[in-house]
């Protein structure tokens, strides 16, 4: 049996006996909800909870309207419209069976809980996906992929999750794998005959093809930026001194009340944060505390986690109260602004100007600059259009929209761990180190793409992915 088998068998063969319950749509009052069960009993239970009202005779995937009713007393619960699904060729490669109720949270409760008593077990987050994974009807990268488009706020997040999902990650480490594969064959034919006269490549022949493999592996790993970006959007920190109008920028970029406005400095001490659309692209934008010289020790903190938001964004939108002369505090700004990306904002543009772009640009700021009065709402437009122009340029920077690129940390820690495997084995073939020791190398860097897709897998990876799902998912 294979490694990857050996490891998924204990918990296939007690997922096989073990049937789950739970509702498939979100928590709350709607026109529909949905109650999924999976498992060698799905099909049971649920034909114990709902009654045909006409048809006698059921086909796999049909829709049926029937009646649900409490097995013990025969009290009626709901209409309801019921689908059988026979596995393997389901979701999660069991028996499920979904019952379509009406929408309010007491009659869901009510149906998990008639099920749970007919022997169903209440489904921990994500679990319907683990079993799909471990069914083998999902690698992992689309089973996160899955759990990406849920969480999509934008068209770039949407249709790299359902690249993902329609295999395209996948496909990418399966070339690089059996790259790979095909440089141990050749490490491992000289292993088993080394004695006899084989055309082997030469050894320089092997390390470039490992050097090749590397750079290509390189390529996706450092495609981390773009495909985070495309996930979850660019992260902006707005900053400035107290008062110049954060707050009121933020509001004017979400267009409600999201942050406090008030005229006493120092009042957003805390981080506030959103995500704005610029389609294609989520953005989103944190409110920070006033940067200033503080004796309150509260108000320090929030300052310093301003610091350090500014300094982790992708991009910033500095503020400057135009109608204030520039001040210490001001400097500060500037100086984190040095060589970011971003935009530079003269706000309060609708009061007397004391302050204009040059001056800026004479202490050495390099943003653009638009004039905007965060009060009266002018100049959010050309706000926009250059934030949009930003982040297209971050974009941009990482290679391109278009292309494969991972978004997740686990997938950039596995790639980093193939490319060390592969920087070891390249040097161990240009010293001339023994094939066996540059197969261990090689093996090292195989297991790690394959992890990526759920080859070899712990139980610590697999709880720490499918948590990040909710409970029917
Ligand atoms: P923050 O401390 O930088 O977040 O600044 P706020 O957004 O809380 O604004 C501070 C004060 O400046 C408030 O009284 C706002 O009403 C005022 N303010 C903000 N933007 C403008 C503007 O464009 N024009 C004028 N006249 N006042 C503004």
């Amino acid at each position: 049996m294979p490694d990857a088998e050996r490891e998924k068998a204990p918990e296939a063969a007690l997922y096989q006996t073990d049937t789950i319950v739970a509702p498939a749509t979100a928590p709350g009052m709607g026109a529909v909800a949905i109650v999924r069960l999976s498992g060698a009993q799905a099909i049971a239970i649920g034909r114990r909870l709902w009654h045909p009202l006409r048809s006698r005779r059921f086909d796999s995937r049909r829709l049926y309207l029937g009646e649900i009713r409490d097995p013990q007393t025969d009290v009626p619960i709901d209409h309801a419209l019921a689908v059988f699904m026979a596995g393997p060729a389901t979701l999660t490669g069991e028996d499920i069976c979904e019952l379509h109720c009406h929408g309010g949270p007491f009659i869901v409760r009510r149906i998990v809980g008639l099920a749970l008593a007919q022997g169903a077990r209440m489904a921990e987050r994500g679990e319907f996906s683990r079993r799909a994974f471990l069914n083998g009807r999902l690698d992992l990268t689309a089973a996160e992929a899955v759990a990406d488009l849920v969480a999509a706020h934008s068209d770039a997040a949407l249709s790299q999750a359902l690249a993902h999902l329609n295999g395209a990650l996948r496909q990418r480490i399966e070339g690089l794998r059996s790259q790979f594969i095909s440089i141990r064959a050749h490490l491992e034919a000289e292993i088993d005959f080394s004695d006899e006269e084989l055309a082997l490549p030469s050894r320089t022949a092997l390390a470039q093809a490992v050097e090749a493999l590397r750079v290509e592996v390189a390529e996706l790993h450092d495609s981390f930026s773009r495909g985070r970006l495309m996930r979850e959007g660019a992260r902006a920190a707005i900053i400035g001194r107290p008062n110049s109008g954060k707050s009121s920028v933020l509001n004017l970029l979400l267009g409600v009340e999201r942050a406090i406005v008030t005229a006493i400095a120092g009042t957003t001490r805390d981080l506030i944060e959103d995500t704005l659309s610029l389609e294609p692209y989520a953005l989103v934008i944190i409110d920070t505390a006033g940067l200033r010289h503080s004796a309150d020790e509260v108000e320090r903190i929030g300052i310093e986690r301003a610091r350090a938001q500014a300094r982790d964004a992708d991009l910033l939108i500095a503020v400057f109260d135009a109608a204030q002369p520039l001040a210490a505090e001001d400097q500060e700004v500037i100086e984190l602004c040095r060589g970011r990306p971003g935009v530079a904002l003269l706000n309060k543009s609708d009061l007397p100007l004391v302050l204009a772009a040059a001056d800026l640009a004479a202490r050495g700021l390099t943003m653009p600059v638009v004039a905007i009065s965060a009060l009266r709402g002018e100049g959010a437009g050309q706000l926009r259009s250059c934030l949009r122009d930003a982040v297209a340029a971050l974009q941009d920077s990482g290679g391109g929209p278009g292309q494969i690129a991972i978004s997740r940390q686990r997938h950039r820690q596995a790639l980093g761990l193939a490319l060390d495997g592969l920087a070891t084995a390249r040097d161990n073939l240009r010293a001339g180190l023994p094939p066996e020791i540059v197969a261990v190398d090689l093996t090292q860097a195989v297991d790690a793409l394959g992890a990526i897709c759920g080859e070899v897998s712990s139980e610590d990876v697999l709880d720490a992915i499918f948590r990040e799902f909710c409970i029917g998912k």
